[in-house]
């Protein structure tokens, strides 16, 4: 058994992971980073963000493929496998690993593949199958293992045909028909996924609408274009029983209803990675869903551990958990650079994309501020009928006796994009975040960016009315 001295060990090399690793490399750290898997990354990398978004990107080219009358001259549409679109998916993958894997080496971080576990607070035990145990040192330990489906014991996982977001990526076949169980950020990226592959998908939500943190009029749009792409949704429904069988899968609701399709996709809610840790040897407990609790700062209630990322629960987005990874190793160092992460974009790539930051309408009038609210239709955009994009909107939610921006939401291709135009403009002080930025700066033409110019003068002509 070798032991190992270092400043700081980081359990976990996703974001969160390598976001705590290379700040605290740079600021001159001596690092260690464990992982389970065989490669760097995370679940992000593996079977999360990047998978996901790449299998979205190749379902979106063949389906500009298939409807765009362009393309009629070189072939009529074309019929693509879930298989061979994960192909392209695999590509990046790997180039990620690869990247990633130089940058812990450029930074001189000492990675160690195998299962870490406390034994005490400052002392971190790694597993190996095939060899004795590592212990590694350190003052402090960051606990950035992220999260994993969650799954119920009555659904039979093992069943070749019953899936999470995890095991999709090891489907080999495209089912005609498809049960995705939870209309969460995660379901309904899946729902778009497979209704843009051609096949008919049923979209279970427990709720009375998709994504109820959205803005109404945006969750409105989602609904309509997810119907409109052969998607089903079925609002207030919850399982019974999922069963199944060698054709396929029967899903019963406790409503009474019974769906059969050619598989089944649970998509509803995680677990923090907290199990296998050995978090009693420090005197920490995880929460029902696996989570710890941390406060402002990335520190749970042991001295000198912290925790980020998706086991620490809200927002658990990559885009989040890097922000947390660095600002757990920027106060384990007393850091100038620390910073809370706590306003956070959603960016939701179902097709159409959604983003937005801020408040929405229904939130500004519980709270009685006097909004207004302007629009831009993508339909209206020269940039949009250019990529043939015309689905879309931006609308900006400002008050309206100040033009401070309130809330901006778009959705539409490219929305989790144009969304931090917005945000720059929002994050101002004072007097620089009014509308009249939008109003007063030459955009280029034909951009996206546009949008803002026209929804700002929408905007400012609702109230000049009065
Ligand atoms: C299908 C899907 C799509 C998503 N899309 C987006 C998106 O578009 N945008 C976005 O911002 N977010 C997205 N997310 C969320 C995003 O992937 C997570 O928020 C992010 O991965 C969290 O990063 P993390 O560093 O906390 O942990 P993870 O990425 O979960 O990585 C944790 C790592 O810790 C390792 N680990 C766990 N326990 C141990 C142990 N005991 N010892 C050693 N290693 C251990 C694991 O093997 C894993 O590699 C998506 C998630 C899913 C599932």
């Amino acid at each position: 058994m070798a032991t190992y001295d270092y400043d700081v060990v980081i359990i976990g090399s996703g974001p969160a992971g390598e976001g705590a690793a290379m700040n605290a490399a740079k600021k001159g750290c001596k690092v260690a980073v464990v992982e389970f898997r065989d490669q760097v990354g995370g679940n992000c990398t593996h079977v999360g963000t990047i998978p996901s978004k790449a299998l979205r990107h190749s379902v979106k080219q063949i389906m500009e493929f298939n409807t765009n009358p362009m393309f009629r001259d070189i072939g009529e549409p074309r019929w693509f496998s879930f298989p061979k679109v994960l192909k392209s998916a695999e590509k990046v993958i790997a180039n990620q690993v690869m990247m990633r894997t130089g940058f812990y080496a450029r930074n001189r971080v000492d990675v160690y593949f195998g299962q870490a576990r406390f034994s005490d607070a400052n002392t971190v035990r790694i597993q190996h199958a095939q060899r004795s145990d590592d212990i590694l040192k350190a003052k402090n330990v960051i606990i950035a293992t992220g999260s994993r489906p969650y799954q119920p014991d009555d659904v039979d996982f093992s069943h070749p045909r019953i899936y999470n977001s995890d095991t999709i990526l090891k489907l080999e076949h495209t089912p005609r028909t498809l049960i995705v169980y939870g209309a969460g950020v995660i379901g309904c990226e899946y729902a778009s996924i497979f209704a843009g592959l051609g096949v008919k998908v049923d979209l279970i939500d427990n709720r009375d609408r998709l994504l109820s943190f959205l803005d109404d009029e945006i969750s409105d749009a989602l609904g309509y274009h997810l119907r409109n792409g052969g998607c089903t949704i079925r609002h207030n429904e919850e399982y019974d029983s999922v069963k199944g069988d060698g054709h396929g899968v029967v899903l019963s609701l406790k409503s009474g209803k019974k769906i059969r399709a050619d598989a089944f996709m649970w998509c509803n809610g995680r677990t923090g990675n907290t199990d296998d840790l050995g978090l009693s040897a420090i005197g920490l407990e995880a929460d029902g869903r696996g989570q710890l609790k941390v406060d402002d700062h990335y520190r749970t209630e042991v001295p000198g551990v912290y925790a980020a990322g998706d086991v620490v629960g809200w927002p658990s987005l990559a885009s989040a958990a890097i922000g947390q990874g660095r600002a757990a190793s920027n106060d384990m160092l007393n850091s100038d650079d620390f910073r809370h992460v706590s306003e956070v974009p959603t960016g939701i790539f179902t097709i159409p994309e959604i983003s937005s930051i801020g408040k929405s309408e229904m939130e500004l009038t519980a709270a009685k501020v006097p909004y207004e609210v302007g629009q831009a239709f993508f339909k209206d955009m020269a940039r949009a009928q250019i990529y043939g994009e015309p689905v879309g909107m931006l609308k900006i939610l400002f008050n309206r006796e100040t033009l401070e921006i309130l809330g901006i939401h778009c959705f539409g291709d490219r929305a989790s994009e144009i969304i931090h135009i917005g945000q720059a403009i929002m994050s101002q002080k004072g007097d620089a975040n009014t509308l009249k930025y939008f109003v007063n700066t030459t955009f280029n033409y034909p951009t996206m960016a546009e949008a803002y110019q026209v929804a700002a003068m929408a905007g400012l002509n609702r109230i000049s009315n009065l």
